[in-house]
């Protein structure tokens, strides 16, 4: 009987397993018509000064605008991108749309940051391609911004202090995503060429209402300053945590509480009404 049930339990797994796994190939398939067809947006979310509440700058998030099943966000897409390699013409996609949207506003958003995936950074020369595409658009380097994780950068520092240091040669910023939730080491930290130090939502989240998190925030931001990194905190949804961060001392703020991720005549019409003077 148990052998019986073990053959069982084996069948129903792999019946599960193949319908994954064509899933996966259907998702990969519309994945790649979807960059054909021209189905992806840039979203841009504002971060804001938070001593005087002016647009700083924004940041590009992608959304696959489905011709049935309506606007998806990345985590319904980009984990598929990221296993079948579509990651590197999508990111592709990403950094192009977001030269051409900087040649329109011409700085009026402040910075651009485009979030870069590990494969993309493996398989790609992004220094070149950047100086492309900022070349092809006519725009200088200095509009946009590169958000790498701290995971992808700890993941192999030696490497990413190459990347970085020829990225800020071209003088490109870079912040590190997602502070908080991988491991840095400290004295790569102090070395490699970072200029903004993102704290991970998880830790903003909790400011005000969980002590312990608190002042890990507080201690975020400290760590921030001490090595001379722009400190932005992420997902900040309630004016107490905006206060609280900025007593800190940290310098930025991203999140529903300013505006959600817009599209670019959204967010132009957000600036025209005043919501990014302060
Ligand atoms: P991320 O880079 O950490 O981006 C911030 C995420 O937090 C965005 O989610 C944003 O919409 C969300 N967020 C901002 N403020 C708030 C808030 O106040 N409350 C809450 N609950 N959420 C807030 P989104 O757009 O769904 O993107 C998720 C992740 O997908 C991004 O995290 C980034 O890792 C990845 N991603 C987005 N666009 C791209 C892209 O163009 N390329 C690559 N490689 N990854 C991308
Ligand atoms: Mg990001
Ligand atoms: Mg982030
Ligand atoms: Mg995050």
């Amino acid at each position: 009987a148990a052998k019986a049930d073990g053959k069982g339990v084996c069948r129903f797994f792999s019946a599960d397993m193949t319908e994954r796994a064509s899933r996966f190939l259907a998702m990969e398939m519309e994945l790649r018509q979807a960059l054909a067809r021209d189905e992806l947006e840039l979203h841009y979310q504002p971060k804001m000064s938070l001593a005087d509440g002016r647009l700083h700058g924004v940041e590009a998030l992608v959304r696959w605008r489905h011709p049935t099943r309506g606007l998806l966000m990345p985590a319904d897409f980009i984990p598929v991108a990221e296993d079948s390699g579509i990651i590197v013409a999508l990111g592709d996609w990403v950094l192009t749309e977001a030269c051409r949207q900087a040649a329109v506003w011409q700085g009026r958003m402040g910075t651009i940051a485009v979030n870069v995936s590990g494969r993309q950074m493996e398989r790609v020369d992004l220094v070149a391609r950047i100086g492309e595409l900022t070349a092809r658009y006519g725009i200088p380097p200095a509009y946009l911004q590169i958000e790498l994780t701290e995971s992808m950068i700890m993941g192999d520092p030696e490497r990413a202090a190459g990347l970085l240091g020829k990225l800020r040669e071209l003088g490109i910023t870079v912040a590190i995503d997602d502070f908080g939730t991988g491991y840095s080491s400290l004295s790569y930290l102090r070395r490699l060429p970072i200029d903004v130090l993102k704290i991970d939502r998880s830790f903003v989240l909790g400011t005000g209402t969980d002590q312990e998190v608190t002042e890990i925030a507080r201690t975020v931001v400290a760590l921030g300053q001490a090595l001379r990194m722009a400190v932005v905190a992420e997902g900040i949804e309630a004016e107490a945590q905006a206060t609280l961060l900025r007593d800190m001392g940290c310098d930025l703020g991203q999140g529903y509480l300013y505006a959600e991720p817009l599209a670019a005549a959204a967010l132009e019409a957000w600036l025209a009404a005043g919501r990014g003077a302060g």
